[in-house]
């Protein structure tokens, strides 16, 4: 696979969307403020800088949907307890990407049990490396893996809620996990959603764009007009923003395709802009030329 070196311009947004490095972004942290938001009765989505948190509030303890960087833990934890004297019982890693696991270790320490799919376990166990940004990931300590995982399916009982993790393979990464929150009507999605804007697939880690509008379709199937949805990134959502995301979705998988069927090379393919007619939508918070080298690398690798 070709390195693709990001313009410098690039790599800090691209970064605040999916991916900084933990060790690299306490500098940025400080000024940064969690906003809580309520979803339903006992859940609420935290907004701080990386992935949106969801949490589950209750007699059972505090149950939380990711835990962005390992510096905003104390913020993270000042506000959960806004909202409940507990402890974090349980840490749900959607994926292993460190603006979701960041918080890990700190939340390890305290004693949550962290869950996750089997992937995400060997992702940050062992180093890894994204050509696409040029970026290293050293393998996390002990106290930072989840110590619980799984490979289909999980269901908790917890807060008078079912929560229900299922695994989406191939999609974001290869160890996606949708969470749906039963009897509430709300799905935490991870990055398999970005709402509003064009999505990272990490296809060096088996991410696809067909396992992008698969997980799409999924969800799109169990929910109804009512349901809200937590993206990975972007502000709380819901159905109707849902199917536009992925009707984009497919609308860029079959302009990069025609550009491959065409003979185009990489270069060639993005020089075209199969993207031309979103980006005005969906463009600005990713740059759509990464966007299209991503799918085009997923498609063409097969
Ligand atoms: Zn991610």
């Amino acid at each position: 696979m070709s390195r693709l070196v990001m313009r410098a311009a690039c790599v800090c947004e691209l970064a605040c969307a999916c991916l900084v490095l933990a060790s690299g972004a306490q500098a940025q942290q400080q000024d940064v403020q969690v906003e809580t938001i309520e979803v339903a009765p006992g859940l609420h989505m935290l907004v701080g800088r990386g992935g949106n948190v969801g949490v589950s509030v209750g007699e059972d303890g505090v149950f939380l949907v990711d835990d962005q960087y390992a510096p905003l833990t104390e913020k993270i934890l000042a506000a959960i307890r806004e909202l409940s004297d507990q402890p974090v019982r349980f840490v749900i890693n959607t994926h292993w990407h460190g603006d979701h696991t960041g918080g890990n270790e700190n939340l390890g320490q305290a004693g949550a049990i962290i869950v996750a799919h089997d992937n995400v376990r060997k992702r940050l166990s062992t180093a890894q490396v994204l050509e696409v940004f040029d970026a290293e990931y050293p393998a996390r300590p002990k106290v930072a893996l989840p110590v619980i995982t799984f490979s289909e399916a999980l269901t908790f009982h917890l807060n008078g809620y079912e929560l229900h993790a299922f695994h989406v393979e191939n999609a974001h990464t290869d160890g996606d996990a949708i969470i749906v929150f039963r009897d509430a009507n709300v799905v935490h999605m991870g990055d398999t959603y970005f709402n509003g804007r064009y999505p990272f697939i990490d296809v060096e880690h088996g991410g696809t764009i067909d396992g992008m509008i698969a997980a799409a379709n999924l969800v799109l199937g169990m929910v109804d007009d009512d349901t809200k949805i937590i993206p990975g990134h972007g502000p709380l959502s819901n159905k109707v923003e849902l199917t536009a995301y992925r009707d984009m979705l497919v609308g860029v998988r079959e302009r990069v395709l025609a550009e491959i069927e065409s003979g185009k090379t990489l270069d060639d393919a993005v020089a075209a802009n199969p993207t031309a007619e979103f980006d005005a939508e969906w463009g600005h918070r990713f740059p759509p030329d990464v966007f299209t080298r991503l799918v085009y690398m997923d498609l063409s690798s097969r």
